[in-house]
């Protein structure tokens, strides 16, 4: 199996069935594969595939894995976030919005303009909220808490 794994807070996305058909969206021949990703935990870009056997005994004590299905992972390192951090209903945004303070944002210029665009959101909780655009408007397509994990 093969582990992608956060050299920053050592959480680590297990690939599941990685010998099936699907296991070559995130296995050593596929685009994600000797490349780093951004972490879902931690934000840092310092998740990087390795088979499982290769990693030393020493650092697999240290790391918190979480298996996912190779669609599931591919979604992950592609910074759409893991399964339970996808319900993004009108009721969970307005929920998780009002639980708490924003700490910190992460907005960057549209070039040649006096307009932002808004990634994300980060509250005083620990619950980050993430953004995209979408035909009817901003789009919140990931919750992740702190605490879930
Ligand atoms: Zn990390």
């Amino acid at each position: 199996m093969h582990l992608y794994v956060c050299g920053n807070c050592f959480f680590a996305l297990r690939v599941l069935n990685g010998s099936s058909e699907g296991g070559d969206l995130v296995g050593p021949l596929s685009d994600t594969w000797g490349k780093f990703h951004e972490c879902p935990e931690c934000s840092a870009e310092k998740m990087y595939g390795h088979p499982e056997n290769a990693i030393d005994s020493e650092l697999m004590v240290k790391l918190r894995v979480r298996d996912l299905e190779p669609t599931e992972c591919f979604t992950a390192l592609l910074g759409g976030g893991l399964p339970d951090e996808q319900d993004a209903t009108p009721d969970e945004v307005e929920k998780a919005l009002l639980s708490s303070p924003i700490k910190e944002v992460t907005v960057r210029p549209i070039k040649g303009t006096r307009r932002a665009v808004l990634d994300r959101l980060f509250l005083e909780n620990g619950t980050r909220l993430y953004l995209g655009a979408g035909p009817q408007g901003a789009v919140v397509y990931r919750i992740a808490h702190k605490e879930q994990r």
